[in-house]
């Protein structure tokens, strides 16, 4: 579905990503764990066009999104990244809408789909995420967990294919990780596509097919979670592991 060749990526001096190579399959749902500042939202955000890199491919679904560091039109990119829906760790909520605004907004510039086929859809993604009794509130009425739950649906609301999510539970009080762990958990029973940055090693362990472990802009080794929490190759790995389990 995915496939990543060479990335490269520097702010001037600083080489942040290092020939990233890595392929996601349908169905996968891939943990993407490392320290801070090891490039893993760099690595996210290039995937969606938000940011972009210096050399290398991304090709989605066969359709090259940049080829060896050569980006194509910004019809075509356009067209790529609307297959991708990011959750960030900050939410990223509109302040001045309602969570069922916030849900729809973009379908509705997208003008795709029926005004009320738009709010068919928000409302039965705002009862998957548990929700449907705070469609009228606005995020700054909603705890941290209930903000990341919209933030989801919203995602959803444009049918991606794939989900990316970068540390989506890192801005929350503990006691509200499990909620929103939840809801992804669902997502990925009901085989939504999936990478996730994130330092829930637990998450990774249960639900994910591959773990990807990043260190200092390269993917030093990557494998089945059981293979690569129990078996780590690399004593950069194990150093890792060893402080975050
Ligand atoms: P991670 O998500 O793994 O914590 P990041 O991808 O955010 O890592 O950052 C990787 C490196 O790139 C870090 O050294 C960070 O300081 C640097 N970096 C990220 N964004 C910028 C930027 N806009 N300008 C300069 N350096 C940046
Ligand atoms: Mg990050």
């Amino acid at each position: 579905m995915i496939e990543v060749s060479n990335l490269k990526k520097s702010y001037g001096e600083l080489e942040v990503l290092k020939q990233i190579t890595f392929d996601v399959n349908k169905n996968d749902v891939i943990a993407v764990i490392g320290p801070s500042g090891s490039g893993k939202s760099t690595m996210l955000r290039s995937l969606i066009h938000l940011e972009e890199i210096n050399g290398g491919s991304i090709a989605v679904s066969g359709h090259y999104l940049v080829m060896d560091g050569v980006y194509s039109k910004p019809q075509e990119i356009k067209q790529i990244t609307s297959k991708m829906g990011m959750v960030f760790q900050h939410f990223n909520l509109f302040p001045h809408l309602t969570v069922k605004e916030n849900l729809e907004i973009a379908p509705k510039m997208a003008k795709v789909e029926s005004l009320a086929e738009i709010q068919r859809r928000s409302t039965e993604l705002l009862e998957k995420v548990g929700l449907s009794d705070r469609a009228q509130a606005y995020p700054a009425n909603l705890s941290g967990g209930q903000k990341q739950r919209v933030a989801i649906a919203r995602a959803l609301m444009m049918n991606p294919e794939i989900l990316l999510f970068d540390e989506p539970t890192s801005a929350l009080d503990p006691e509200l990780t499990g909620e929103v762990l939840q809801v992804m958990k669902d997502l990925a029973k009901e085989h939504m596509t999936m990478i996730v940055v994130t330092h829930e090693m637990g998450f990774a362990k249960e639900v994910a097919n591959k773990v990807m472990f990043m260190d200092n802009g390269e993917i030093i080794e990557s494998g089945h979670p059981n293979e690569l929490f129990m078996n780590p190759k690399f004593d950069r790995t194990k150093a890792f592991l060893n402080r975050s389990l």
